[in-house]
């Protein structure tokens, strides 16, 4: 399988709950490497840019403040299948039907608060990375 590279966001009940050190444990351990790293305070403006694709579902407002109520880490990804693999570790968007052992399952708090986000697909990957990282951040 080719080496990719995905988009990652340890959301704000992450940061907030001190955790994002756990979720990066689980990262590496599943064979994923960070390349790339910052702590950040998203603008309204860029989370609605980053979840567009969502305007006209019910839960925008509520996803924008949250993704905006405190820090963020952006990361950048990489390993062999990262996009598919990291949506594994992620598990499931709701984390009581997530699987055991995964990132959600372990620590989101609900279907809104989260604690992660990963690209779903090679093109997404490639625009969120872009709109938060320069080449020259990313050291594989
Ligand atoms: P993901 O790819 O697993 O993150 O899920 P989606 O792309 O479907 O949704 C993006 C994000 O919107 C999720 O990770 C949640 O933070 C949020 N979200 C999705 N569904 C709901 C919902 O029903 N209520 C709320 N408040 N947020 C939601």
């Amino acid at each position: 399988m080719a080496i990719e590279r995905t988009f990652s966001i340890l959301k704000p009940d992450a940061t907030e709950r001190n955790i994002t050190g756990a979720i990066n444990a689980l990262i590496e351990q599943a064979g994923l490497r960070i390349v790339a790293q910052k702590r950040i305070r998203m603008t309204r403006e860029q989370a609605e840019t980053f979840y567009a694709v969502h305007k006209e579902r019910p839960f925008f407002g509520e996803l924008v403040d949250f993704m905006t109520s405190g820090p963020v880490v952006v990361q950048v990804l990489e390993g062999e299948g990262a996009i598919a693999k990291y949506r594994d570790v992620m598990g499931a968007t709701d984390p009581s039907k997530a699987a055991d052992g995964t990132i959600r399952k372990l620590h989101a708090k609900s279907i809104g608060e989260n604690s992660v986000h990963g690209s779903d697909a090679a093109e997404t990957a490639k625009i969120e990375i872009a709109q938060f990282f320069s080449g020259n951040e990313i050291v594989g």
